[in-house]
């Protein structure tokens, strides 16, 4: 089962949103909490543990914006302080991709990739990591790591908090990965709808009355 090293968040969530704080502004556009905050930050904590001990040489940890960027910012905090292969500390560099492919809560299938032919040049020989938020389809991995295929890098490998149980999948799976979810549309954590929401701490479904609202 290619889900068994992420945690399964099943359909059901145990959490009742009365038990958290969910800012005043979205009480009525979220539907149900699926990750409370403090389990995505212990999560992350052990994925910095496995992904820095895989590693012995300087590594450039690669975000994808603008959804990647407190998955990033956590992650390499974390690993900052965690010992590399030989138990010494491991150099990170930072760099950051943004793409995008989404529209309203679809993908659209049209990857737009936004890097320059001399930062792609920069890379080459490098050990990559590239940390996204969340794969669904696939499709935005899929062409990013092609891309970067294509650059005589020495290693590239792909870190996603998210992985979504759906039938739409291309069967590309990363190498690191956070929580297998239900295949609904997630906000919070830096997860937006339209620009909206990267203000949620907590993962949560949204719901019909947030869709509609914030619809471009
Ligand atoms: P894919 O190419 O795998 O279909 O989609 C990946 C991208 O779509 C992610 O980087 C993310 O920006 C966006 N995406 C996919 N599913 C969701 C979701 O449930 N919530 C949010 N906020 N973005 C999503």
């Amino acid at each position: 089962n290619k889900y068994q090293d992420a945690i399964f968040v099943g359909e059901e969530s145990p959490y009742e949103l009365k038990h958290f704080v969910i800012p005043d502004h979205y009480t009525d556009d979220v539907d149900k909490l699926l990750i409370p905050h403090g389990v995505v930050i212990d999560r992350i904590e052990k994925l910095a543990r496995e992904i820095t001990r895989n590693y012995s040489d300087r590594l450039v940890v690669c975000c994808v914006l603008k959804g990647g960027h407190q998955f990033f910012a956590d992650l390499v905090s974390c690993m900052k302080k965690l010992p590399n292969r030989e138990g010494k500390s491991l150099p990170i560099d930072h760099d950051f991709i943004r793409v995008k492919s989404y529209e309203n809560t679809a993908s659209t299938g049209n990857v737009q990739i936004s890097m320059t032919e001399e930062e792609l040049c920069n890379l080459e020989g490098r050990d990559v990591l590239i940390v996204e938020d969340i794969i669904d389809t696939g499709r935005t991995m899929e062409a990013l790591v092609a891309l970067l295929k294509k650059y005589k890098l020495r290693s590239v490998k792909v870190a996603s908090l998210f992985v979504k149980r759906t039938p739409l999948s291309n069967g590309f799976y990363p190498d690191y990965v956070g929580f297998s979810i239900p295949d609904t549309f997630v906000i919070g954590y830096c997860l937006d709808y339209n620009d909206v929401f990267r203000d949620l701490d907590h993962v949560c479904s949204i719901s019909s009355v947030g869709i509609k609202k914030y619809m471009s």
